[in-house]
């Protein structure tokens, strides 16, 4: 055990603070991305460190729960918020930040707590995070996944009990566990140039210092860690953006001279890319919060694209050669990256989402004309959302066919649909089908 001994009474750090205050808006509901941005995080010259604490403290959330509730008697989440988020970030430091040394991570959440209204609580997280310094991570805290695989993944892999269960059954239990394990990695972060190719954005950033290299099979570039995106951006006219989405954008492939209607849009990544093979992008979507930062990028990027809040199902053209779906769906394709999207989906909103990805879906086919293009995406890796959702389109709509976009072979199903798998590329997870509307 590193020490763990009495130390004069502290506050706690201004970093843990600002990590606390994220955690929480998460706790009400907030997306994590949204919450981090927000905040004076970015800013920080101590970023990385409190980008570590709240990515991991949320990703790792089910693994410490469970080494937790051993020792506090009952189930983390209920206890008040205050104290659960202090326990939650002081176990990830002990656990997790090998430069906190115990007694820092101990004193430090009391006295975040100490900061809050719950100060009553001070002595149960200073007995509770100095029994977590004495046990640590032993093995008799965790299932055997040999006997029990989805307790296993809940609770080590730090997953929702509804969703290892179904990927056990969908996916069998190897890749099930491999999927577990890669979501629990931070991922790289990727560029993705408009209006010059990778290898030339590749160029420009090694120029300026801002080391970064063409990823394998997609159009983007891959930052080397450290590298802050907004100067990379400042160098490259361009997009964040996972190679899996820039697949998906590549893939929608528009006819020559035609306009993608991208129906979905918000916050615009796909939009951006796409502004560089289609004549022109309408971009809508429901939401106009989320629309504003296709302004933003389309600003930027001096884009062709024309913003329109709308919804799909109800679509605001009346047709367009390529209309693009790039539906609501449960993200399950990039926890790794969006590791609250794990606590925030539940088995119902699968249910939901599949119903409005469906209506989506049935009110864009209206805006395409005969012989025009309906890509239907996702970043879901559950077969309802993918596959079974265009199957059932198909079978109601026989005037369209699966036709492949520019994909690279490695990416296309057997029927022509681009699929993403997080495991065999690395990068997030995708799926798309491309529509043809026959001409007769
Ligand atoms: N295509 C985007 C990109 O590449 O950046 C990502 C799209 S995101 C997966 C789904 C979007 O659909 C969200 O911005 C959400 O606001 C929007 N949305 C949800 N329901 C909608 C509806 N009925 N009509 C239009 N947009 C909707």
């Amino acid at each position: 055990m590193r020490r763990a001994r009495r130390r004069p009474a502290q506050r706690s750090s201004p970093e843990r603070l600002l990590a606390a205050s994220i955690l929480e808006q998460v706790e009400t509901g907030r997306r994590l991305d949204v919450a981090w941005e927000a905040s004076d995080a970015p800013s920080s010259p101590r970023r990385a460190w409190i980008r570590t604490l709240v990515y991991g403290t949320v990703r790792l959330r089910g693994r410490i729960d469970s080494v937790l509730e051993r020792h506090c008697r009952g189930p983390v989440g209920e206890l008040d918020p205050e104290v659960r988020t202090a326990l939650r970030m002081g176990a990830y430091q002990i656990l997790e930040m090998d430069g906190v040394p115990d007694y820092a991570a101990v004193s430090q959440s009391v006295a975040q707590l100490k900061a809050t209204r719950k100060r009553a609580a001070a002595g149960l997280v200073n007995a509770v995070l100095r029994k977590v310094v004495a046990s640590r991570y032993g093995r008799h805290l965790f299932p055997d996944p040999a006997e029990d695989l989805a307790g296993y993944l809940e609770t080590w892999g730090s997953h929702p009990r509804w969703m290892v269960r179904r990927w056990i059954r969908h996916f069998g239990p190897r890749v099930a566990r491999e999927l577990v394990d890669v979501n629990n990695t931070e991922p790289a972060v990727y560029l993705r140039p408009v209006g010059m190719d990778a290898a030339q954005a590749a160029d420009a950033l090694n120029r300026a210092d801002l080391h970064a290299s063409v990823a394998k099979g997609a159009e983007v570039c891959r930052l080397r860690p450290g590298v802050d995106p907004g100067d990379a951006l400042r160098v490259v006219p361009g997009v964040i953006q996972d190679p899996a989405a820039s697949l998906v954008a590549d893939y929608v492939s528009p006819d020559p001279g035609s306009v993608v209607a991208d129906l979905c849009a918000a916050p615009g990544g796909k939009a951006m890319a796409l502004t560089d093979s289609a004549a022109g992008v309408i971009a809508a979507d429901r939401s106009r919060q989320r629309l504003a930062r296709v302004s933003e990028a389309r600003r930027r990027l001096a884009a062709r694209a024309w913003l329109v809040v709308a919804d799909a199902r109800f679509p605001p053209v009346r047709e367009a050669g390529t209309v693009l779906v790039d539906v609501p769906c449960t993200g399950t394709g990039t926890l790794r990256r969006h590791p609250d999207g794990r606590w925030r989906v539940s088995e119902r909103d699968l249910r939901v989402l599949t119903d409005v990805q469906r209506q989506i879906l049935r009110g864009a086919a209206a805006a395409v004309p005969r012989g025009g293009l309906l890509v239907y995406a996702t970043c879901a890796l559950e077969p309802e959302e993918n596959w079974g959702q265009v199957k059932r389109f198909l079978a109601r709509h026989p005037d369209f066919r699966v036709q492949p976009g520019k994909a690279p072979g490695r990416f296309l199903d057997s029927r022509g649909c681009l699929v993403v798998l997080p495991l065999e590329s690395g990068f997030d997870g995708a799926f798309a089908a491309r529509l043809r509307r026959t001409e007769g």
